[in-house]
């Protein structure tokens, strides 16, 4: 297949494509944070019960992500957008699609870079050792991080607009997501069903496998090098 003859691409993102830019995935973690899953952690009960204690989590985590730099597969989405209509909708929270250079992005789980005031919804960027928890800069009441936990619905304007690039696209690609956590398997499906080839990405079988015209067994960066490059 070649990636050059479709004209309008779709692409679904999750936390395996930013692994190679040693961003660890929920999933496939090992190690527990103070005896704490991450879907523990990243939850409204979590943070109701006790906000300290995931503002410290998020806190190590984007220091990990500020540190962290795009990888090759970020980098030749961003390439391939210059060349036709791509739309990103990802379901990371680390922002590397944008700093590798896509523009067209949709953040489905919201972003880690910023807080979210809790009294006024205004968004403060997040430096390295912020001090934690921080308060709104406007308002000075709490803040939560700025993305979708679990249990909570997606940011529905932008999963809108991720419909509608899926339901139009001619080419759908699924890449790092178990597929396991919805909208996955619904925008895959939706392309699907609207005629669109399917095409995966993921070095392990994923219920997205199931429906894919194509499973490109692999890691995100060479699979898509070899994809667009040969
Ligand atoms: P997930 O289970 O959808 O992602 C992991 C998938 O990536 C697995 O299917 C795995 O086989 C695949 N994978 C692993 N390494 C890969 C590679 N090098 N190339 C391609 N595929 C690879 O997602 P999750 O970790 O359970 O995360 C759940 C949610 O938590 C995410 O949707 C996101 O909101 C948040 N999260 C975000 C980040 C991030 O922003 N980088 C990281 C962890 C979790
Ligand atoms: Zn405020």
């Amino acid at each position: 297949m070649n990636v050059y003859s479709f004209k309008d691409i779709a692409v679904l993102t999750g936390a395996g494509i930013s692994t190679e830019s040693s961003i660890a995935s929920f999933r496939g973690q090992n190690g527990l944070w103070k005896n704490y899953r991450p879907e523990e952690l990243a939850t409204p009960q979590a943070f109701a019960k006790n906000p300290e204690l995931v503002w410290e989590w998020y806190a190590l985590r984007i220091n990990t992500v500020l540190k962290a730099k795009p990888n090759k597969a970020h980098y030749l989405l961003a390439d391939l957008e210059k060349t036709r209509k791509l739309t990103i909708a990802s379901q990371n929270v680390d922002q590397l699609h944008q700093r590798a250079g896509s523009k067209n992005v949709l953040e489905l789980h919201g972003n880690i870079s910023h807080s979210r005031c809790l009294q006024c919804a205004n968004l403060d960027k997040l430096k390295i050792d912020f001090k934690h928890p921080p308060k709104c800069s406007k308002c000075n009441e709490n803040t939560r991080p700025n993305v979708v936990w679990f249990g909570e619905s997606l940011p529905q304007n932008t999963f809108q607009k991720a419909i509608q690039a899926f339901q139009n696209c001619d080419l759908a690609m699924v890449i790092g997501t178990s597929g396991v956590v919805e909208p996955a398997a619904s925008l895959a499906n939706l392309a699907k069903s609207k005629g669109a080839f399917v095409l995966e990405i993921n070095p392990e079988l994923t219920p997205i496998s199931q429906i894919a015209n194509l499973s490109i067994r692999d890691i995100a960066s060479t699979g898509l090098d070899n994809l667009i490059n040969n």
